[in-house]
């Protein structure tokens, strides 16, 4: 079942180009964006290209592909932002916390007291 299809999904219409994004990187499975919230500069959201809506949905190499991408995203984020910590997160499902049904994974640069609840 696919409940949001491209041209429903908005980060389907991102992958499509449909709708502007801040890219700042993609492979074949992978497309890494900047979060329109921006919980802290350098927040970047890593989707995989294909529609699924959560982690029960993507495959293993969807989910190898959406790390390696986080770490790529990680390692830049260190030196452009000079993070202290840095923070990934994934959720899934209304109760998980998942705004967007598909599946994305945030990285946040963290700094001391910087305020950010996750
Ligand atoms: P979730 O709560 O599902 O883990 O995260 C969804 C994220 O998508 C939120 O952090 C929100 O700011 C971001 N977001 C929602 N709509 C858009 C959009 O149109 N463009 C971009 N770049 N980010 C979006
Ligand atoms: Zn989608």
């Amino acid at each position: 079942v696919d409940p949001s299809p491209a041209g429903v999904c908005i980060f389907c219409r991102i992958v499509q180009g449909e709708i502007p994004s801040a890219k700042v990187y993609e492979d074949a499975l992978t497309i890494a964006f900047m979060d329109l919230g921006q919980v802290n500069p350098g927040h970047v959201l890593v989707a995989t290209k294909r529609h699924a809506a959560n982690i029960f949905e993507i495959t293993d190499e969807e989910s190898a592909a959406v790390m390696q991408t986080a770490r790529k995203v990680a390692l830049a984020a260190k030196i452009a932002f000079e993070p202290a910590g840095l923070t990934l997160l994934q959720a899934n499902g209304v109760e998980g916390g998942q705004t967007v049904a598909h599946f994305h994974l945030h990285v946040v640069p963290r700094h001391a007291d910087d305020g950010v609840s996750f």
